[in-house]
């Protein structure tokens, strides 16, 4: 069989830091050890019944078997609207200021084709998601990253980019709630970006898809269109993915300042063909009806991580205790890298956590542990680990 060779912009990805985890995991597997994963970010629970009902009978529907609209349907951007309407007195017109994606992951990706040459600057703030340096670099885009640091809050330190850094810079990602960090943005913060970045014409993408999980009515997550200024420059990726357990529907939106949502429009127009229209009706039903299930979902989420971080505790590591988000991000104990303590615990209780260096250099000294499994599983991994 001929060996084709990779394209140059796949040849050069960087290493699969997951790789040595995935061969310690098949080592203790086969060993006969249970097994339980604190590694993915993929909600355990099955999605709501009354999202489940109304894509039954949306899927009945003869007119939904053919393509769908490629902006997405008008009625799920409404619904997005008022959403946003609702949860953060946001004012967004459906026709230009939301476009439906599939899964947040795909607008994303997406985004560096409309929006970015070869050649131009793309800021990042490792340890994050690796998927906004990759999809900059798939277009040519040169990344500079802006370390997460503990002792900044694990916020980007903005003022130590240079003038003319920002005038060269052609986009900035973010993600508050972060993933892998916890870490919650203050208003200051956005207000400070939103700032910098109309003076300097720099596009700055939000990934807020984990500003519904929350654990404190008091402080809730922002979205980056509440901030004075931002439907200037900014877009914003919203995703029902953890929210509602709905992870494998595949739908979320992109809102925001309409050059960059038409802009996005465009490139989807020529790479897919938009989402299955009765997945947008059932998400319809979600964002209509879902706060009382996400009231629920948020008090099981903030009881497991307070079994984790009790866990922690007593086998001496402690870090902050998250807000939101659905991981606990701390420090390994003295000594260790984050892949070796990470493998140490693997092989020795079979539990899997995240090394941080899986998310960039900047997270070396860090492991991630995700609260994405039930109550009984969770106790078992607890328990394992702090007999360590
Ligand atoms: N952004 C962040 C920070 C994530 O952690 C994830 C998924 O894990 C996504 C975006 C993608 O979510 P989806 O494509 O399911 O909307």
């Amino acid at each position: 069989m001929t060996q084709f060779t990779l394209a140059d912009r796949l040849a050069t990805l960087p290493p699969y830091l997951f790789a040595q985890i995935d061969k310690v995991k098949a080592e203790v597997a086969a060993r006969g050890v249970d097994i339980i994963s604190l590694g993915i970010g993929d909600p355990d629970m099955p999605t709501p019944d009354f999202v489940i009902e109304a894509l039954k009978k949306a899927a009945e529907k003869p007119a939904n078997h053919q393509y769908p609209s490629y902006t997405g349907m008008l009625a799920f951007r409404q619904e997005v609207a008022n959403w946003y309407k609702r949860r953060y007195a946001v004012e967004l017109d459906p026709k230009t200021e939301v476009l439906t994606l599939i899964g947040s992951k795909e607008g994303i990706a997406h985004f560096p084709t409309a929006f970015v040459n070869p050649g131009d600057l793309v800021l990042v703030c490792p340890p994050c998601y690796p998927v906004y340096a990759i999809a900059s670099r798939f277009m040519g885009g040169v990344v500079q990253e802006l370390p997460l640091l503990e002792e900044n809050d694990f916020l980007p330190d903005l003022d130590a980019v240079d003038e003319a850094t920002w005038e060269k810079a052609r986009c900035i990602f973010v993600n508050y709630p972060n993933n892998p960090t916890a870490a919650m943005a203050p208003r200051s913060f956005f207000e400070k970006l939103i700032g910098i970045a109309r003076k300097h014409n720099v596009i700055v993408v939000h990934d807020a898809a984990y500003t519904e999980m929350y654990y404190n009515e008091n402080n809730r997550p922002l979205s980056i269109m509440e901030i004075p200024g931002a439907m200037d420059v900014a877009i914003e990726f919203n995703s029902l993915s953890k929210p509602y357990n709905m992870t494998g529907w595949r739908v979320a939106m992109a809102v925001g300042n309409a050059s960059l949502v038409a802009g996005l429009g465009k490139v989807k127009e020529n790479m897919d063909s938009g989402a299955f229209q009765a997945v947008q009706e059932a998400a319809i039903v979600a964002l209509r009806d879902g706060d009382a299930f996400l009231a629920e979902i948020r008090d099981i989420y903030r009881k497991r991580r307070d079994t984790v971080i009790a866990a922690l505790n007593k086998i001496g590591i402690t870090c902050r205790v998250p807000e939101a988000s659905l991981y606990v991000w701390a420090r390994v104990p003295e000594g260790y890298t984050s892949s070796d303590f990470v493998t140490r615990v693997l092989q020795e209780t079979g539990v899997v956590m995240t090394p941080g260096n899986g998310f960039g250099a900047a997270g070396e000294g860090y492991f991630r542990i995700s609260l994405t499994v039930n109550d009984e599983r969770l106790e078992e991994a607890v328990s394992r680990i702090a007999s360590l």
